[in-house]
């Protein structure tokens, strides 16, 4: 039986560890894809909720992380790492996009309110945000 301190305290009572990002059956970093970035709750200092998986053996890992070792796995060049969300953010190429624009769209669309009714139009107006990347990426969605 391994020796175990008796003043051990419970891990929740600290600052979560800080793991790099690592696949433990490759034995390596390099083939690891992130997946999504959430907020850690209780919130710590710069930690957060990261999914990643490797794409060489397929196995997926859930742990907390600081920032920087996310970023140390996102800021890899090489492997293209898409839209990512981060607790509201959008980020791609490792970065929070930025708003480049908003615009109210006008959706028409064909409806039919009661059975055996007429076919009529109806218009929605949404509010959509225009999200922009340095790398020349651009992506809407609905403010
Ligand atoms: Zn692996
Ligand atoms: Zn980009």
């Amino acid at each position: 039986m391994p020796a175990q301190p008796t003043s051990r305290v419970p891990d929740e009572a600290h600052q979560p560890p800080d793991e790099p990002l690592w696949c433990t059956r490759c034995n390596t970093d390099k083939h690891l894809l992130v997946n999504s970035i959430q907020s850690h709750y209780p919130p710590a200092p710069n930690m957060v909720d990261v999914a990643y998986e490797c794409h060489v053996c397929r196995y997926s890992y859930q742990q907390i992380a600081s920032v920087q070792r996310v970023a140390a796995v996102l800021n890899r060049p090489g492997i293209s790492q898409g839209v990512l969300q981060f607790g509201g953010q959008y980020l791609h190429c490792g970065e929070p996009m930025k708003t480049s624009s908003c615009e109210l769209r006008r959706i028409q669309t064909p409806l039919v309110l009661k059975p055996g009714g007429r076919l009529r139009m109806y218009e929605v107006l949404i509010n959509t945000r225009i999200l922009g990347c340095h790398c020349g990426f651009r992506m809407e969605i609905p403010d």
